[in-house]
């Protein structure tokens, strides 16, 4: 999952960020709101975590322009303890969720995964597709019962894939949502982690079917 974070605090943004990343998620990251409203207006992201006290651009004017442009991608926001108004400012103007610092990574990881999974219309923790399931809390995949043991790339690309089960999903989405802006690979990469994920789910009874020309499905035999 491809997540921007925005926050100025330098010590709390790199904490955040290297530790999301060792939960699989895909961070970019900037530390003043004119920077994150230009790269919201071209990358698209699972989700924001967004900071409201920024320089040059305040955290509720990011959120108002994104609104505005009709941008639906989920918001977290981050605000003082006790700070109430900037709660109810935050969402009332379309946050989806909010955070009060200090605040456990655990509780943010639950509140990230649970915002994307309201985005993609999946109410509950566990989602289904025929053998396969995906604790989203627990960041586990099993297929009847047994867990898939997957690396992070290959755990992220089935993440993406999953949310949009029975939909094609083009290279270019997976390589965006997956692979850092600042990678060096080209979307190609993405066919060895599909190929990789295809080893996984041999004779699972789930497969990821390829549509030449506009991407990938996964689907349940
Ligand atoms: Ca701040």
């Amino acid at each position: 999952m491809r997540v921007l974070l925005v926050e100025d605090s330098l010590k709390l943004a790199t904490w955040l960020c290297k530790a999301l990343q060792q939960h699989n998620f895909n961070v970019d990251r900037v530390h003043d709101g004119a920077e994150a409203d230009s790269l919201l207006r071209t990358e698209a992201y699972d989700a924001v975590i967004l900071d409201l006290g920024l320089p040059s651009l305040d955290g509720v004017s990011v959120l108002q322009r994104m609104r505005a442009r009709g941008s639906a991608t989920p918001v977290i926001i981050l605000t003082a303890r006790g700070d109430l108004e900037d709660r109810v400012i935050g969402l009332n103007l379309g946050a989806d969720d909010y955070l009060a610092k200090p605040f456990e990574l655990e509780e943010l990881e639950a509140r990230l995964h649970a915002v994307i999974r309201r985005a993609h219309g999946v109410s509950t923790p566990t989602v289904r597709l025929g053998p396969l399931e995906y604790e989203s809390s627990g960041r586990l995949f099993r297929v009847n019962g047994q867990r898939l043991q997957l690396r992070p790339k290959e755990h992220a690309v089935l993440e993406v894939l999953l949310m949009r089960m029975g939909k094609v999903v083009s290279k270019a989405l997976l390589y965006e949502r997956v692979f850092s802006m600042e990678a060096t690979t080209g979307p190609d990469v993405v066919e060895i982690y599909i190929h990789r994920l295809r080893k996984h789910l041999i004779d699972t009874g789930v497969s990821i079917v390829t549509l030449r020309g506009l991407g990938y499905v996964l689907e349940a035999d």
